[in-house]
């Protein structure tokens, strides 16, 4: 580091996402010539589907190419909005106004927390948690409030878990379902018990549902706020094309807010990045509005994320006492990997994880990026064989040891 480079108090406390470092160290070591399986990524191995690709660049070809409203163009916003209002039985209309699009849900996110969220407020986050959840909101100065799942029900947190590690402090909570890293999804009973709860504490909630439509349960996208909620006054929202339409690197994810927050957003917005790049608004425009081959193209990708899940939990199912979450939603399995002997001692998730990339040749991401050490994340967004592979290898270093003690030696 330079001796003249200082960090400033806002980013004092960032670490940079544990998901991308594992993602760079596998790449590191492939290209030192290693053949790695590359279980650690969080994004589908499918390419865009054509038509979408299409879309961009006939967009493109017709102009497409200058910078739009800061929020997104509006067909894009209306589409979101119509989508939306299919899903929230008329209560509080959803218009174009109060979406804002931006680069990624991950910006979407940031909006958000920067918005709602300072000094002195508490935010309350289940985990295990995406990583980005807690640097956010310390980004935004505020206190992430880790809010650990129950095990036993795919670590799901209760109302009763929220209240207990609310103080008056509390300001909102953050939600994922389907989540990453344990694909557990939210029944519409809890989202409501949860909504519920919020409303009389008067918390903001923020829902990222980027995950909706990876959904292995009956009756098409997993379960989302926007049904179940009776009033949207303190609910943001959080959606993309990234996961379900293959999508990662157009960089388009999109809130649903209140309006009055919905303008601040794109304030903030307009200050950092502009609007989200423009032939990715057409890209994702078409991915909206193309529904009978958008539908087709997500249903055959669920399906391959479906049996590759299914692949992996039944080789994982062979393993006496090995602890899995079985998912219901998005492409994730998550594996507890034994306990850590003292509390000096590195974490059981890291020593796994940095064991299986090195002697097995499999890159997984360790459970302190989610909060729960003692776990990792393995993703099943890779083709079958790998998918296959690498849950071998992993239950062979598994039987290995049981728990810290051998996993360590
Ligand atoms: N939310 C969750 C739970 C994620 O896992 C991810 C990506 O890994 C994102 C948001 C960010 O998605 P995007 O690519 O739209 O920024």
């Amino acid at each position: 580091m330079s001796a003249f480079y200082i960090p400033s108090d806002n980013i004092s406390r960032l670490s940079e996402s544990a998901t991308i470092a594992v993602s760079s160290r596998a790449r590191a070591l492939r290209a030192a010539g290693r053949t790695i399986l590359d279980l650690g990524s969080g994004e589908p191995d499918f390419d865009t589907p054509e038509f979408i690709r299409r879309a961009a660049q006939d967009a493109i070809d017709a102009g497409a190419t200058r910078y739009t409203a800061t929020e997104g163009i509006l067909p894009l916003r209306e589409a979101i909005a119509a989508e939306a209002n299919g899903r929230t039985r008329g209560v509080q209309m959803v218009t174009p106004g109060d979406v804002v699009v931006s680069t990624g849900s991950k910006q979407s996110l940031f909006n958000a927390c920067f918005c709602l969220f300072g000094p002195g407020d508490e935010v309350l986050v289940p985990t295990p948690g995406w990583t980005s959840y807690y640097e956010i909101v310390e980004l935004a100065r505020a206190k992430p409030v880790p809010v650990l799942g129950d095990p036993a029900r795919g670590f799901k947190v209760s109302v009763d878990l929220l209240e207990r590690a609310a103080t008056s402090a509390t300001r909102g909570l953050i939600l994922n379902s389907p989540c990453n890293p344990t694909g557990a999804v939210y029944s519409r009973e809890e989202l409501s018990a949860i909504l519920e709860l919020a409303d009389g504490k008067g918390w903001w909630v923020i829902g990222d549902e980027i995950y909706r439509h990876l959904y292995y349960g009956e009756g098409g996208p997993a379960p989302s706020l926007l049904e179940v909620a009776e009033s949207r006054e303190k609910l943001v929202v959080i959606d993309g094309v990234a996961k379900a339409y293959a999508m990662t690197g157009w960089r388009i994810g999109w809130s649903i807010a209140p309006h009055a927050l919905a303008t601040s957003m794109k304030a903030l917005q307009s200050h950092v990045t502009s609007n989200p790049a423009t032939p990715s608004q057409y890209a994702a425009l078409a991915a909206l509005r193309e529904e009978r081959l958008a539908h087709a193209a997500i249903a055959e990708m669920r399906d391959a994320f479906r049996q590759r899940r299914d692949a992996a939990l039944a080789i994982f199912a062979e393993m006496e006492d090995m602890r899995v979450v079985a998912p219901d939603g998005a492409f994730y399995l998550y594996v507890g990997v034994g306990e850590a002997a003292s509390p000096d001692e590195e974490d059981a998730g890291t020593v796994f994880a940095r064991r299986l990339l090195d002697d097995y040749g499999v890159a997984v991401v360790p459970g302190s990026a989610f909060l729960t050490p003692d776990w990792i994340r393995m993703s099943y967004a890779a083709p079958l064989e790998d998918v296959v592979e690498g849950a071998t290898r992993l239950a062979r270093l598994y039987a290995a040891g049981s728990g810290m003690a051998r996993v360590v030696a």
